[in-house]
């Protein structure tokens, strides 16, 4: 884990609510390409990943990698693309082999109005659908897996009395089996990344102190407006650069760990404060001589002592803290 200053640390332990980017980050981003379905029988399927991987070349998205390796796997050359495009949280557009090519998500769809027959309805992974010429000609799933750690991530994160969510830019289903999955306390699916900062925004107005996680290009606002922004290590360099803790291993149970220990360091600096002060607040009045008429004075011999021993027990008070 690195954290990029103190403050970020400190303001660990005032984290109430926790966001968290779904793909890459309490998922592994996997992407392992399932199914190619052809809706129109111009194509079959190894012309549909060609012309989709013309574009998805292009773009660093766990989707992209997931067709790729395919493509490489199926020996299929790779076209070139003109007029390269991506449009966040959304897909990519481009001219391959003079036909226009997008590979989208189900939101695009609906936001043109095009339905699909034969649809995916049953499957919950990721679906992106393949339009030639504004055409939807087929579609491509594939399935991703929570990573090991998460499940405990989100519970210790419970038990500190944090809340958890769920933001993701990936469909609804499948935002609903990992978060019932990971028992989170709540999901938002088919999110734009602006619509994600505006999120974090909304939360923040309501009081709340918020970390952010997230891996891609497309959580960078969103990472910049959190409270504290966490960036998983596998993420893009703008991810990087604009969160305050990267999290190398990309392990989600580093966070909860992290949050933990941020609240753990606070409390031992105060109990310090209080053994360091408490020592000057009795003996400071008693060397004075405030009890004098009692026949009760500090020698400044026994202060002396009395003062080394309050900072080794600061020390030794430290030194107790459980990482
Ligand atoms: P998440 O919030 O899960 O990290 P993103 O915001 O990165 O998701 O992406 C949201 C959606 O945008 C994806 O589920 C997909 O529908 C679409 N998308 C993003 N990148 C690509 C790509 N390279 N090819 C096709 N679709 C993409
Ligand atoms: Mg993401």
């Amino acid at each position: 884990m690195l954290i990029r200053n103190r403050t970020a640390f400190e303001n660990a332990r005032l984290i109430t609510t926790i966001i968290f980017d779904k793909t890459g980050t309490l998922t592994k981003g996997s992407h392992e390409l399932q199914e190619v379905k052809v809706l129109n029988k111009t194509f079959d399927e190894r012309e549909l990943l060609r012309l989709a991987s013309g574009i998805e070349q292009h773009s660093e998205h766990y989707i992209a990698t997931g067709l790729m390796r395919k493509v490489k796997e199926l020996n299929i050359t790779i076209p070139k693309a003109e007029k390269f495009n991506y449009m966040p949280g959304i897909g990519l557009e481009g001219i391959v082999d003079g036909k226009e090519i997008k590979v989208v998500g189900p939101n695009y769809l609906k936001e043109e109005n095009i339905s699909v027959t034969g649809a995916t309805d049953d499957f919950t992974g990721t679906v992106v659908y393949i339009l030639v010429n504004n055409t939807v000609v087929g579609y491509f799933t594939f399935s991703d897996q929570i990573r090991e750690n998460s499940f405990d991530a989100i519970q210790i994160l419970k038990q500190a009395g944090i809340k958890n969510l769920l933001l993701t830019g990936d469909n609804e289903k499948v935002a609903k089996k990992v978060s019932d999955e990971l028992k989170m306390d709540g999901y938002l699916a088919n999110v734009l990344p602006h619509d994600k900062l505006e999120k974090v925004k909304e939360l923040q107005q309501k009081g709340e102190y918020i970390a952010m996680t997230g891996d891609g290009v497309n959580d960078a606002p969103a990472l910049a407006q959190a409270d504290v922004g966490i960036a998983v290590g596998s993420g893009t360099d703008v991810a990087a650069e604009t969160a305050d803790i990267i999290l190398v291993n990309s392990d989600p149970k580093d966070i909860a760990n992290l949050i933990l220990f941020g609240k753990a360091t606070y409390n031992k600096m105060i109990q310090n404060l209080w053994w360091a002060a408490g020592y000057n607040i009795l003996a400071i009045p008693l060397a004075a001589g405030v009890l004098y008429n009692w026949d009760i004075v500090l020698s400044p011999a026994v202060g002396a002592v009395l003062m080394s021993l309050s900072t080794i027990v600061v020390a030794i008070n430290a030194k107790l803290l459980k990482a």
